[in-house]
C-alpha cells in the first residue's frame, strides 16, 4: 500500500528548490512530477520536520526520508534512544529508528 503527496522537498512544484542545475531542473526527489509515494502507514519525517530538506543544512534531500517529508511508519513506540527527535546527539539520524523517532 502506497498514498500519494505533495513532494515536500519541491513543496509540489517540480522543480530543483535550490536552482543547483539551472532553474530549470526536476526536483530529484519525484523527477518533476511534484508528487511521491509513500508506503502506508506513514508519518511526517520528525528528522526534517516534513521538509524533505537535509537539517543538517546541506542543499541536499532529508536523508531519512529521501525529500518526501514522510516515512513509512515502523511501529508506534517512542524510540527511547532520541526520546522521538529522530536524531543522535550529533545532530545526525538516531541509530536506533533510523531517524524516524518511533519504532
Ligand atoms: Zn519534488
Ligand atoms: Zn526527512
Ligand atoms: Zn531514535
Amino acid at each position: 500500500m502506497a498514498k500519494i503527496l505533495r513532494c515536500a522537498f519541491c513543496s509540489g512544484t517540480g522543480k530543483d528548490p535550490f536552482d543547483l542545475l539551472s532553474p530549470i531542473s526536476s526536483c530529484l526527489v519525484c523527477s518533476g512530477t511534484g508528487i511521491v509515494e509513500v508506503e502506508v502507514p506513514a508519518i511526517t519525517c520528525v528528522f526534517c520536520s516534513g521538509t524533505g530538506k537535509n537539517p543538517l543544512g546541506a542543499r541536499v534531500p532529508c536523508i531519512v526520508c529521501g525529500g518526501k517529508g514522510h516515512n513509512r511508519c515502523a511501529g508506534d513506540t517512542k524510540c527511547t534512544q532520541c526520546n522521538g527527535t529522530g536524531r543522535s546527539t550529533d545532530a545526525l539520524p538516531c541509530t536506533r529508528c533510523g531517524g524516524k523517532g518511533m519504532i
